[in-house]
């Protein structure tokens, strides 16, 4: 049984492009230069796995491992990511005027950020095509843990950031034994290093969506939300998108929850990809009704994840927006830091400058009728905000005489 070979359910790898089917048993990466969809044997993974099964399993994202691509009997490389809070979050819900509204919360996942989501699945499965040598262009976060998972994996790491990445992410680079290069350009620039380098340096290029397997880590994010709300999933999905590798995994695990008849009722979410206006790709492709994006000019954001000016998956996400009757939104610039302030002031919720944004469009989409109030809303907020500190500037009253403290001014 071909799906069997290497021990997996993956039946094959196919071209998102144009369905060309191609072998799942050696490494692929790009098909006419856009990325591969990762094909299971459905049937057969769900005679060995059910939502009772599952149940009782570790919460680690890998309790989903007959969805996922690492051969059954191999050790994936982990550091125990997955299962996030999936917290309902009423005061904010309040604020905005949804009666319904819950985050879930992945700024408690490995290194901050759900990036660890598809990467310890990519670098997992590096690993057992026996590669040593990786190399990843960054905005931040994926390189930050890129270099963890790799010293996790004991492989040499290679990350190139542009140079005002935000410093924690170069720092934690630097801590992970990975060898950091700060680049003069965009991320743009810094994925065709990567490339460039392969033949000479024999090093595996992890650049979001180049290879089939953070796809695949990230739509446990998927999966989880249908667990945690047993089965049922919401109304609307609020995504800040960059690669838009999240929306796109999300809206694959939802076909294939439906295709293994998990699901309780037949509707999906509808699927809404957020950038800011600094850098707004994707919502300029929705709006003019185009399935590629062309490439945005002078990008520019403090939410550094979104700043994606040309993605490889254009075309994947906004098919899965379109079919899923969501859409492309683009938020203001210069409310996010303000949002992501309000946000983390209403729940305690480690909101990320990019997650802020979904703040900005939930408030957008109420105001043009898009989202009904009383609809379940369901915001992602992909990263820890103690992430960014060169994003808010403070300015706080002082104490300068400890003995004498004025405390009505203080409580007043
Ligand atoms: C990378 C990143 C994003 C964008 O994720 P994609 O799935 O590539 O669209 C959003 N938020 C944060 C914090 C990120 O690091």
């Amino acid at each position: 049984m071909v799906g069997r070979i290497m021990n997996s359910y993956v039946s094959h790898l196919e071209a998102a492009i144009d369905g060309t089917i191609l072998p799942h048993d050696q490494i692929q990466r790009l098909h006419k230069d856009r990325p591969l969809w990762v094909r299971y044997d459905l049937d057969c993974a769900g005679r060995t796995l059910n939502r009772e099964t599952l149940a009782a399993r570790a919460p680690t994202l890998w309790r989903y491992r007959e969805l996922l691509p690492l051969p059954l009997d191999e050790e994936p490389v982990s550091l125990g990511e997955g299962m996030s809070p999936l917290l309902p979050a009423p005061r904010l819900g309040d604020a905005i005027g949804l009666s319904d509204l819950w985050v879930k919360d992945e700024s408690q996942l490995p290194t901050g950020s759900f990036k660890s989501r598809g990467l310890c699945v990519a670098v997992s499965m590096a690993k057992h095509f026996g590669i040593d040598r990786l190399a990843i262009p960054t905005a931040g976060n994926a390189g930050g843990a890129m270099a963890a998972y790799a010293a996790r994996a004991g492989m040499e790491a290679f990350v190139f950031m542009p140079r005002d990445t935000p410093i924690i992410n170069q720092i934690e680079c630097v801590l992970a034994g990975a060898a950091l290069y700060l680049v003069d350009g965009l991320i743009s620039d810094c994925g065709a290093i990567v490339r460039n380098g392969v033949e000479a340096t024999g090093w595996f290029d992890c650049s979001t969506l180049k290879e089939p397997y953070r796809i695949e880590g990230k739509k446990t994010m998927g999966l989880e939300l249908a667990e945690q709300f047993d089965w049922t999933l919401p109304d609307v999905i609020l995504y800040p998108t960059g690669g838009g590798t999240g929306l796109i995994g999300m809206w694959k695990a939802f076909a294939e929850l439906k295709a293994l008849g998990w699901l309780e009722s037949e509707k999906l979410p509808r699927m809404v990809a957020v950038q800011s206006d600094g850098c707004a790709p994707i919502p300029r492709a929705f709006d003019s009704g185009e399935r590629f994006a062309t490439p945005w000019e002078n990008a520019e954001t403090c939410a550094s994840g979104l700043r994606v000016p040309s993605a490889v998956g254009d075309f994947m996400i906004l098919d899965a927006v379109r079919q899923s009757g969501g859409r492309a939104v683009a938020v203001p610039e210069s409310q996010i830091v303000q949002a992501m302030h309000q946000a983390v002031t209403a729940e305690g919720i480690s909101i990320c400058p990019e997650a802020a944004t979904c703040v900005l469009a939930a408030e957008q989409l109420l105001d043009t009728g898009h989202i009904g109030k009383d609809e379940r809303v369901v915001l992602f907020n992909t990263g820890a905000a103690a992430k960014y500190v060169e994003t808010v500037t403070l300015d706080l009253p002082e104490i300068t005489d400890p003995a004498s403290v004025d405390y009505e001014r203080i409580v007043r």
